[in-house]
């Protein structure tokens, strides 16, 4: 199942939560009411409450796909895929922990040593943009740079995860991409002020759930600019892999339903570029995870 936030462009309401299909959308909320032919629903319409709410709400709705999928959609209303505009799949997390140098190659070419623990950063959720939108440039950063990152949302409240259980809290993954201006970044030791600028970090197109993922640790991942190939590597190449994150990461933070892990990109960023090719405005970056689908974002400078 492909979960998404969605709006009709022809009314500026507010994004409601909807399955994707081949080439249409269907709302989750009016569908569970005909479905279970009652009036009222225990399924939030807003994206955000669906999925604080967590596994629970995902599992009921699961159950009403597969049964609509046995009676093949009958007396459903789809709205046609050109006809909605898509917004960030998880709107205000509670939290965004990014995870950094995650991959071999990525450390080396950032001049940083292979990292004996995990390194965790944040970023808020004024950063996140949806499928749809620029990724602002603003004038404080002459170095911004893409990174492409399998990124989890947290089905269940976890804390003192075991790793072999760990998988069991995700309700499903999207693709992220980690903007970060590098000038900012390295300024201070810490990163925080080059990886949270306002609407910089996209994240989509949809949220798709684990039956459908299979092993997160064998995903092929790609980043391409203008068309251009820069990042092609696989998770099979963590450092830390998805269970070992969650394992250290629930065992010094409660984690919730709705909150988001970027888990780090591979190498190939502007930044370690001999001559760096760093994002400039109308740059257009698109992100591929298998299994997942594609994210693409264009750059745009503002004020
Ligand atoms: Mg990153």
């Amino acid at each position: 199942m492909k979960l998404v936030s969605y709006h009709l462009k022809e009314k500026d309401s507010p994004f409601r939560i909807g399955i994707m299909m081949e080439g249409k959308i269907l709302d989750i909320q009016d569908t569970y009411r005909t479905w279970n032919k009652a009036s009222d629903t225990i399924i939030p319409s807003d994206p955000s409450t669906f999925f604080k709410t967590g596994a629970p709400m995902i599992k009921i709705v699961e159950e009403m796909f597969k049964d609509l999928m046995v009676k093949n959609f009958e007396d459903v209303l789809f709205y046609p895929r050109d006809e909605v505009h898509l917004g960030i799949p998880i709107p205000g997390p509670s939290k965004i922990i990014c995870v950094g140098r995650n991959y071999v190659e990525h450390a080396q070419e950032m001049n940083s040593d292979i990292p004996e623990y995990p390194v965790l950063f944040a970023k808020f959720a004024n950063a996140l943009i949806g499928p749809e939108d620029d990724i602002e440039k603003t004038p404080l950063t002459e170095k911004l740079d893409y990174e492409v990152e399998l990124t989890i949302l947290i089905g269940k409240e976890a804390s003192q995860v075991k790793r072999e259980d760990a998988l069991d809290y995700i309700a499903g993954y999207t693709i992220g991409n980690d903007v970060t201006a590098r000038d900012l970044q390295k300024r201070t030791p810490q990163w925080l002020q080059g990886k949270t600028i306002d609407r910089s970090t996209p994240i989509g197109p949809w949220i798709v759930t684990p039956d459908e993922i299979g092993n997160p640790g064998a995903l092929d991942v790609r980043c391409y600019v203008n068309g251009e190939l820069r990042q092609s590597s696989n998770t099979e190449k963590f450092i830390f892999d998805i269970p070992t994150l969650i394992e250290f990461i629930s065992g010094l933070i409660t984690l919730k339903p709705g909150d988001v892990i970027m888990t780090g990109t591979p190498e190939g960023v502007a930044f370690g570029m001999d001559q760096p090719k760093f994002l400039q405005d109308g740059d257009l970056v698109t992100l591929e995870i298998e299994k997942i689908g594609r994210l693409e974002n264009r750059v745009r400078n503002v004020r």
